[in-house]
C-alpha cells in the first residue's frame, strides 16, 4: 500500500523516472570507464525497487530524488522541511522572437497555516509597473476540472476558487496556464531593467504565477495574503520556500542563465532548444540568457561557479568569477554551507547595480566597464543576498533592511577576510558611517524599519536600508564580541534556513546571546520592543 502510494503520489511516477535518469547521467560522468557496469548496477537497483513493491514491503522511495541534483549531499534537508514546501512544475515556451512566453504550471502546495482556504491567491510579479509584462491567465484547473478564476490589484495577482475549502495541512495541486508578453526596451547601458529584452540580454525572474505568502493573524480565520507591490527602488518578490522543476524551450543560441541546476538539454525542433533544470529549496526560479554571452567555470567548497559576460569584457567577467569563489567560501566559513551545486554570476541591463535571485546574481552592464572600480564590492553583496534573501527571507517591502542591511555588512566581513581589519574598518567609516553622518548632518535621516515607500528619496533609501543597516549588524558585533556574533550569524542562519523572519525573529535569536544588549540594540536601532 505505502509503495502504491508513493507511485501515484501526483508526480511521482515522473520523479522516479526522472530522478533515475539523473543519477545515472551523473553516474556516468563519474565513472566512464565502466558504463556496463554503472547501467547493470541501476538496473539490479530498479528491478529491487519494484520487486520491494510487488511483495509489499516498504522500501521507501524518496519522493523528492529529482530535485536532489540540485544541492550538494550534505546541504540536502529532511523530508520533514520540504514537506509543506510548495512544488513548482513548469513547463515553457518562449517564441523566436523572445516576445512571447507560453507556459503551464502544476503547483502542489500545502496550506500550512491554522486557516481554511476557500481560495488560493497567485502573484503575476512581470505585471508589476516596475518590470513592465503583461500576464494574462488563460485557465486554471483542479483534478482536471475547471475553477474560477479572477485578477486582483491591477493584474498583479491572480484569485483561484477551490471547489472545496483546503484545510490546514491538507496540499493540492493547482494547474494554471498563461501567456506573457515580454517587453522589448530599446535601451542604452545605463538603463535599469529587471523584466524584458533589453541589450541583447533577456531577464525573466518570476515568469510564472507564483503562490502569495499567507500572513496568518493573531486570531483564527483573520490572516491575510501578501499582496504588497513595491516599487522601482527596493524589491518587490515575496516568498517561501519552494521545489521547482522547469523545462524551457527557446531559440538554441540562447545561452541561459538560471536557479537551480541543468539535468538536460536536448534538440527541440529547428533552432530550437529544451532545458531542464531542477531546484532545491528557492525563493523563485529566474531564467536569463543572451545569445551572446561568454563564460568561464570555476569550483568552491564543491559549488560549480559560473560567470557569463558580455564580448570584450572578458578580464571583468573573469574577475567576477574569482570575486564570486571567495566570497562563497568566506560566506560559508562564516554563516554556514552555500550548500547548492552551482552558483552563477552574469551581466544584465541593470547600469551599475545588481540583483539577486537564486543560485543567480546579475550585475549591471557598467560593472563590466565604466564602473568596474564597484564590480568586486557589488559581486559580494550579491553573492551575501544567497544567504540572507535566498536561505533566510524577509518581507522586501516592510523591512527591507533586514537583508540588505546584513548582505551590505556582509561585504565588511569579506573584506576583512581578504584585505585585512583596517581595509574593511575604511570601508565601513566611508561607505556607511559617512553617507549616515552627510544625512544626519542635512536633517534627512530617517528610521531604519519602515516600509520602501516610507522614504523620501532614493537617496535617504539606500543609505538608511543599506547604510544604516550595515552598522546595525556592527553594533550587534560591537555588543557581542566577534566570536559570539559570528556564532549568531551562524544559528540565525541554521533556525531560520528555508524561512521568514521578522525583527522579532532577529531579536529573539539575539536574546539568546545577550538579553540585555538584545534589547538595549533594539530599542535604539528598530523600535519599542514588540
Ligand atoms: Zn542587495
Amino acid at each position: 500500500m505505502e509503495c502504491r502510494e508513493e507511485w501515484n503520489a501526483d508526480w511521482t511516477d515522473q520523479t522516479v523516472q526522472h530522478g533515475f535518469q539523473n543519477r545515472v547521467r551523473s553516474d556516468r560522468r563519474r565513472s566512464r570507464s565502466s558504463p556496463l557496469l554503472a547501467s547493470l548496477a541501476w538496473t539490479f537497483l530498479l528491478i529491487g525497487v519494484l520487486a520491494a513493491c510487488v511483495n509489499g514491503s516498504t522500501t521507501p522511495v524518496d519522493p523528492y530524488i529529482r530535485y536532489r541534483p540540485a544541492m550538494l549531499g550534505n546541504a540536502w534537508p529532511g523530508n520533514g522541511t520540504l514537506a509543506s514546501m510548495p512544488r513548482y512544475d513548469l513547463t515553457v515556451d518562449i517564441d523566436a522572437g523572445l516576445d512571447i512566453l507560453t507556459g503551464t504550471a502544476y503547483i502542489a502546495l500545502t496550506n500550512t497555516s491554522p486557516d481554511p482556504w476557500t481560495y488560493i491567491i497567485f502573484r503575476l510579479y512581470p505585471a508589476l509597473e516596475q518590470y513592465g509584462g503583461l500576464f494574462s491567465i488563460q485557465s486554471a484547473a483542479i483534478d482536471g476540472q475547471a475553477v474560477p478564476f479572477s485578477y486582483l490589484d491591477e493584474n498583479t495577482a491572480v484569485r483561484v476558487e477551490l471547489p472545496v475549502a483546503l484545510l490546514s495541512g491538507k496540499e493540492t495541486t493547482i494547474y494554471l496556464s498563461w501567456t506573457l508578453d515580454i517587453p522589448q526596451w530599446q535601451d542604452t547601458p545605463l538603463a535599469y531593467r529587471l523584466f524584458g529584452h533589453s541589450q541583447q540580454m533577456l531577464s525573466l525572474p518570476l515568469f510564472y504565477p507564483s503562490l502569495a505568502v499567507y500572513q496568518p493573524g493573531p486570531t483564527a480565520g483573520v490572516g491575510q495574503w501578501w499582496l504588497e507591490r513595491g516599487s522601482v527602488r527596493g524589491d518587490a518578490a515575496f516568498n517561501v520556500s519552494s521545489l521547482f522543476v522547469v523545462t524551457v524551450t527557446l531559440p538554441s543560441d540562447q545561452t541561459p542563465v538560471t536557479s537551480g541546476t541543468l539535468i538536460s538539454s536536448t534538440v527541440a525542433g529547428s533552432e530550437r532548444s529544451r532545458h531542464v533544470w531542477v531546484t532545491g529549496p528557492v525563493r523563485e526560479f529566474v531564467l536569463h540568457s543572451s545569445n551572446r554571452f561568454q563564460s568561464a567555470t570555476t569550483t568552491a567548497y564543491k559549488t560549480r561557479i559560473t560567470s557569463y559576460w558580455l564580448p570584450g569584457n572578458e578580464a571583468s567577467g573573469r574577475a567576477a568569477l574569482q570575486y564570486t569563489a571567495a566570497a562563497l567560501r568566506v560566506y560559508s566559513d562564516l554563516f554556514g554551507p552555500y550548500g547548492y551545486s552551482d552558483l552563477r554570476v552574469a551581466a544584465a541591463p541593470l547600469g551599475f547595480r545588481g540583483m539577486e535571485y537564486p543560485q543567480t546574481f546579475l550585475l549591471g552592464v557598467q560593472l563590466y566597464d565604466a564602473h568596474r572600480a564597484d564590480l568586486e564590492i557589488r559581486t559580494v553583496h550579491e553573492a551575501a543576498h544567497q544567504w540572507w534573501y535566498q536561505l533566510v527571507h524577509n518581507d522586501p517591502v516592510n523591512t527591507p533592511w533586514m537583508d540588505e542591511g546584513l548582505a551590505e555588512y556582509s561585504s565588511k566581513l569579506y573584506y576583512e577576510a581578504m584585505r585585512g581589519r583596517s581595509f574593511a574598518e575604511n570601508l565601513q567609516a566611508r561607505r556607511w558611517q559617512a553617507v549616515i553622518d552627510l544625512l544626519a548632518a542635512r536633517d534627512e535621516d530617517a528610521p531604519l524599519n519602515q516600509p520602501v515607500d516610507a522614504y523620501a528619496n532614493g537617496t535617504q533609501y539606500e543609505s538608511v536600508v543599506y547604510g544604516k543597516g550595515a552598522l546595525f549588524y556592527d553594533a550587534i558585533r560591537q555588543a557581542l564580541g566577534k566570536r559570539q556574533f559570528e556564532a549568531f550569524l551562524k544559528s540565525y542562519l541554521k533556525d531560520y534556513r528555508f524561512q521568514i523572519v521578522t525583527p522579532s525573529d532577529l531579536l529573539a535569536e539575539l536574546r539568546t546571546y545577550d538579553l540585555q544588549a538584545a534589547n538595549s540594540l533594539y530599542q535604539k536601532w528598530i523600535g519599542p520592543l514588540p
